[in-house]
């Protein structure tokens, strides 16, 4: 038969099922491992006898610890901000269990008040062990898209005009899709926006933008707050292969998370790199 199985196994023992990341870095490691594990199970559809992926989870972690009782503590090693499209559950993309992420999931992963207010949360209360802080946007994101069709088609936006709460989601991308649109047109010229590809070309460029974007804001709260121990990183997960992809200056694939620009000059060579990456190219050039 051929079968894949995820097992969350909780064992009794003394010893943590998985040690959490000491830094930013293994943290943003072990995301990048669990996502890689998790896109390729399903390659392994049709190996005869299926396969199965076991997530080792700490009984400790629903409370279980033999001898103990009361609620166990919560010590998540990464906070991530996505999307809340029913196809990027986070936990099980990044093959984590519960208690390893603080998410918080809204329409196109923007900045929102309740947002930022909830990640405040999560640094100041779950220091000990918060590590990273991770915004993932997805492929074929509706509110991106939306906000790119809006501004391609301005006419558009007059059917949102009384729908004011769609239009805080959509009012806050337009200034990614915007920029995203200009460094389009300053690298291809202004015939690109011509070309047969370029809604679905501008449509994921912003969203890999929006993601860095928001990264990077919330990098430069952590060094300004002098929390510069905490590092923010972004990626996209693309659910036609269900991996991560994060392009990154210095390169055309860009496979798992990045950390965003350190600066708003370097955003112009990080600008650069998303619309040249592999990825963004293949809607253009395929679609001429
Ligand atoms: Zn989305």
């Amino acid at each position: 038969m051929k079968t894949v199985e995820i097992i969350y196994r909780y064992e009794a023992r003394d010893t943590p099922a998985r040690p959490l990341p000491t830094d930013s870095q293994a943290a943003l490691r072990r995301l990048d491992a669990g996502n890689r594990d998790f896109a390729v199970l399903l390659d392994h559809i049709k190996d005869e006898g299926g396969i199965q992926q076991i997530i080792p989870v700490d009984a400790r972690d629903l409370g279980l610890q033999p001898g103990k009782s009361g609620p166990p503590a919560q010590r998540p090693f990464a906070a991530v901000l996505g999307c809340s499209d029913a196809r990027v559950p986070v936990e099980l993309i990044f093959n984590e269990g519960p208690n390893d992420l603080f998410v918080i999931r809204v329409a196109g992963n923007g900045l929102g008040t309740e947002v930022l207010g909830s990640l405040k949360y999560a640094v100041e209360h779950l220091g000990g062990t918060l590590k990273l802080v991770v915004v993932l946007g997805h492929s074929g994101c509706g509110a991106l898209t939306t906000a790119v069709d809006v501004f391609l088609n301005p006419g558009d936006y007059l059917a949102l005009a009384t729908k004011h709460s769609l239009r805080n989601i959509l009012d806050r991308l337009q200034v990614v899709v915007q920029a995203t649109s200009s460094k389009m047109l300053a690298v291809f010229g202004s015939d690109i926006a011509r070309n047969p590809g370029y809604r679905q070309a501008l449509i994921e460029a912003s969203i890999a933008t929006n993601a860095a974007l928001a990264a990077y804001s919330i990098q430069q709260e952590f060094d300004a707050n002098e929390r510069s121990e905490l590092r923010a990183a972004y990626g996209v997960y693309l659910v036609e292969t269900r991996e991560v992809w994060a392009p990154r200056v210095g390169g055309t694939k860009g496979a798992g998370l990045a950390e965003p620009p350190s600066d708003l000059a370097e955003f112009s060579a990080f600008g650069d790199a998303i619309v040249q990456s592999d990825r963004i190219a293949s809607f253009l050039r395929t679609e001429k």
